[in-house]
């Protein structure tokens, strides 16, 4: 495998999570992929690694479940990919606190910065940095740069994320808002500019990145200005299993009931609630919509837990409009946004007084598939955004490692043009 600076070079994302690995080899032009696949169970005797590759989908054990053996075994696929040179390799960070506000090149001081933020995402950070110790000792003479989740939001003002809390707890423990998905919410944002043909610093959106993790944000003038999560990838809308928000007496309330403390309520609010909680049935919005179609206490059961997240997330992206002052569109993104016509139609309908009105075909019309206008043409419109955050992390470290071999810059993140 080489390394070089040519313009068609491919880049390869990786997103090194907790239990598993998501990566893909792509063109940072087109978007087009080579190579896209999954480990799951990272670590356990179970790991499975499913990798497509030209329309062929192959499932496999890697010999080693390390994060290093899978990453060799993730490199292994690229050589059969022949002589594929890597323009770079672009690794997903979840957490970038406040020092991080674009996608930067790595080197040893980024990644003690890294390190530094780790007690702010410990279960997401050090498996980020995991995947890039492994793939820099493995790849020594290629560029790796880090893409952060939270880097898009930190354009948002003061007094969107102070929380109303002790000073010292901000300035002595970094206790404040910092938002999550902000690759997503930033794909989305540019794209639906592009579909509505506005420039995207005149336009004011709410987007709502709707899959297991589910967050809304605030975007003026291309910049994020408020989002639903905080400090923690916990607060805001109902998600698969998080809880969303809650009175934060809850906590005191439910450790004394249940003679218990606040880590395991902590992983009660992570794992067990949100629509799972809710439902008892499934964390799952398909499931969830498959058994609502259905007669019986299971099926109302369901109705209502979708009823909720429904109604939480209307309310939000309401809220959403005060940073904004008006609603230019609201857009649809994430595994639920693409794929359910009916969470789209029911937020929707909370949102009539908006000037939301939902386009019934063109809303059973559009999804992953197809990006487009899902309301009846007004002032306000709400479309679906299918998200890309492999090409995001894709573009961001083509522009960087170009940038660097020029000598321009070694930070920055690039704007999406197709
Ligand atoms: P992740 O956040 O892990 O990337 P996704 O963005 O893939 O997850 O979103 C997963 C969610 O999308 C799940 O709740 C799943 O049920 C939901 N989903 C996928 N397809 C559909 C569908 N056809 N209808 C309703 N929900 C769907």
């Amino acid at each position: 495998m080489t390394t070089g600076g040519g313009e068609s070079q491919p880049v390869l994302a990786l997103n090194c999570g907790s239990s598993s690995v998501k990566f893909a080899v792509l063109n940072p032009e087109t978007g087009q992929s080579r190579l896209v696949g999954l480990v799951e169970r990272v670590g356990t005797p179970d790991a499975s690694m499913t990798s497509s590759r030209s329309g062929k989908t192959r499932t496999e054990t890697p010999a080693d479940t390390s994060y290093p053996g899978v990453l060799r075994a993730i490199l292994g696929h690229l050589t059969d990919l022949g002589d594929l040179s890597l323009l770079g390799v672009g690794h997903r960070v979840v957490h970038g606190g406040e020092r991080f506000t674009e996608s930067v090149v790595i080197d040893d001081e980024v990644l003690s910065a890294i390190r530094g933020t780790s007690h702010l995402a410990p279960l997401h950070n050090p498996a980020n940095l995991e995947g890039i110790a492994a793939a820099r000792a493995m790849l020594p003479d290629v560029a790796q740069v880090a893409v952060f989740d939270t880097a898009f939001h930190q354009s948002m003002p003061r007094h969107a994320y102070h929380y109303a809390v002790p000073r010292t707890w901000y300035i002595e423990h970094g206790v404040r808002r910092y938002g999550f998905q902000g690759t997503s919410h930033r794909y989305v944002a540019e794209r639906a500019a592009e579909l509505l043909g506005t420039p995207l610093e005149e336009l004011r959106l709410v987007t709502a990145h709707l899959g297991n993790g589910c967050s809304a944000a605030a975007i003026r003038d291309g910049r994020s200005v408020d989002t639903s999560m905080g400090l923690t990838p916990l607060e805001g809308l109902v998600m698969g299993t998080r809880s969303g928000d809650l009175d934060p007496g809850i906590l005191g309330y439910m450790a004394e009931r249940l003679y218990t403390d606040v880590h395991a309520l902590t992983e009660t609010l992570n794992s067990e609630s949100g629509l799972l909680g809710l439902s008892g049935l499934s964390n799952d919005m398909r499931t969830l919509t498959n058994l609502g179609q259905g007669n019986g206490e299971r099926a109302e059961t369901a109705r209502f837990a979708v009823d909720v997240f429904c109604y939480r997330l209307a309310k939000y992206v309401a809220a959403l409009v005060v940073p904004l002052g008006r609603l230019d569109a609201l857009v649809f993104t994430g595994g639920i946004g693409e794929h359910s016509v009916s969470v789209r139609s029911s937020v929707l309908d909370h949102l009539g007084f908006l000037g939301l009105v939902e386009d019934r075909e063109a809303n059973a019309a559009h999804g992953r598939a197809s990006a487009g206008r899902i309301t009846r043409p007004g002032a306000t419109q709400a479309l679906v955004v299918p998200t890309n955050e492999e090409l995001v992390i894709a573009r961001d470290t083509a522009c960087l490692v170009r940038a660097v071999s020029t000598g321009t810059s070694s930070k920055t993140s690039s704007r999406t043009a197709d």
